[in-house]
């Protein structure tokens, strides 16, 4: 019955993961994952995850029972609370449907399916994107279509060609944006990029739907970092947000995240927000029944806790910290050793991503010559990087440019 199935292509990324473990060389380096790595190259528990973890198995209430499909209605107000802002007008006047989902990923894809549900037309993608984007709009029978980002001579923002593409798509076009450290380019744009962003999508009544898969990663500062998608609120703005706790608190595996619909202001505002959250339970109920709760569980004893809560921004700062001064350390090198190239943009980038202009035959010497593994569009994941190693790279990436 199934004898006529190819095996699929390996996800580019946990291919390269694979090729890096084998790796023998003990210089090897991966830096195409996109999880964070500490100064020993060694996954992060952040210590408050540790702290709630411990918190948690110490409850004598908590158990395993099912959840509602929509997720537990407190986590779900404080988890709005940390992308919105604790003040926000939308939270006050109960116009946010908030549900549970499986991660960012997950919130993606029941996002798409409500979508479906209810609109129907083709999601705009920045080119370029988060590969899966692309994956998970297909998987759920929706079109995509790319407007520009990338400006490969200048190694910035196109912002005039994103503005032209957002205005040549046909009204009430659904835009995806990443609401901060844009993922692969790790360029966002300035306020100011973002107010025109705004004003082009309210005269053409597009609906957005914001990705935030790195809100704390981008500057280290939650509230910065949410920043565009608060503006667009605040501009009376419908829409979508996916929130993902795997990178600001290190859950990858555990699949924490949340949707939030956010209903313009009017009189039946929260009576319409109500009757989108059943909407999206009754769509989760049909694909996984309900969320995942323990990575939920720890999220929010940490959101519940001020103590808690102000740890883990420390904790947070660490790590976008250790990120910058990987940037500042590898740019200095490029400098120091005088490769030809512009490499600036490198300690300019935010989040935990570098577009570093690298061409695929550059990235395909670099994990045959030298066993750097990084993803062939030349995205490198700074995390990868650290102190003893970074020299390393940047050798290997000034013979590679050179020769
Ligand atoms: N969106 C973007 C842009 C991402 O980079 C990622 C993770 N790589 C996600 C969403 C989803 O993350 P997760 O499902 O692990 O929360």
């Amino acid at each position: 019955r199934f004898a006529t199935l190819e095996p699929q292509p390996k996800d580019p990324i946990f291919a390269l993961v694979d090729l890096y473990q084998k790796d023998e060389n003990p210089n090897k380096i991966n830096i195409s994952v996109g999880a964070y790595r500490d100064e020993n190259g060694k996954p992060y528990v952040l210590p408050v995850v540790k702290k709630a973890k411990q918190i948690l198995l110490n409850d004598p209430n908590a158990n395993h029972e099912y959840n509602p499909m929509t997720g537990v209605d407190s986590f779900c107000h404080n988890a709005a609370k940390v992308i919105l802002g604790k003040d926000s007008p939308a939270i006050a006047e109960e116009r946010v449907a908030t549900i549970q989902t499986v991660a960012g990923t997950g919130a993606l894809k029941i996002a798409c399916e409500f979508l479906k549900q209810t609109k129907n037309t083709p999601i705009y993608i920045s080119n370029p994107t988060w590969a899966n984007h692309k994956a998970i709009i297909e998987n759920t029978d929706l079109e995509w279509k790319e407007y520009s980002y990338w400006n490969q001579e200048n190694r910035n923002l196109n912002i005039e060609g994103l503005l032209e593409d957002l205005n040549n798509a046909p009204d009430n076009s659904t835009i995806l944006l990443h609401a901060c450290a844009h993922n692969p380019t790790g360029t966002d744009p300035t306020r100011e990029q973002w107010k025109r962003i705004c004003e082009v999508i309210k005269k053409k009544n597009h609906f957005t739907f914001f990705d935030c898969a790195y809100q704390g990663f981008a500057s280290g500062d939650l509230d910065n970092d949410a920043w565009a998608i608060r503006y667009f609120i605040e501009q009376g703005l419908e829409l979508i947000v996916c929130q993902s706790f795997s990178k600001n608190m290190g859950l990858y595996s555990e699949r924490a995240g949340y949707i939030h619909i956010v209903i313009k202001p009017s009189e039946n505002a929260s009576v319409i927000a109500k009757n989108v959250r059943s909407h999206l339970g009754g769509i989760t109920r049909a694909i996984l029944s309900n969320a995942p709760n323990f990575a939920v569980r720890v999220v929010d004893i940490i959101l519940s806790d001020p103590e808690l809560y102000k740890e883990w921004n420390e904790n947070m700062k660490v790590m976008s910290g250790r990120i910058q001064k990987m940037r500042k350390m590898a740019r200095d090198k490029f400098v120091e050793l005088k490769t030809p190239g512009t490499w600036d943009h490198i300690q300019q980038q935010i989040g935990m991503f570098s577009y570093t202009g690298l061409t695929v035959k550059q990235v395909e010497c670099l994990i045959e010559k030298f066993s750097i593994y990084m993803t062939k569009n030349g995205r490198m994941s700074v995390a990868g990087l650290n102190e003893k190693n970074v020299e390393y790279f940047v050798k290997s990436v000034d013979w590679v440019v050179r020769n």
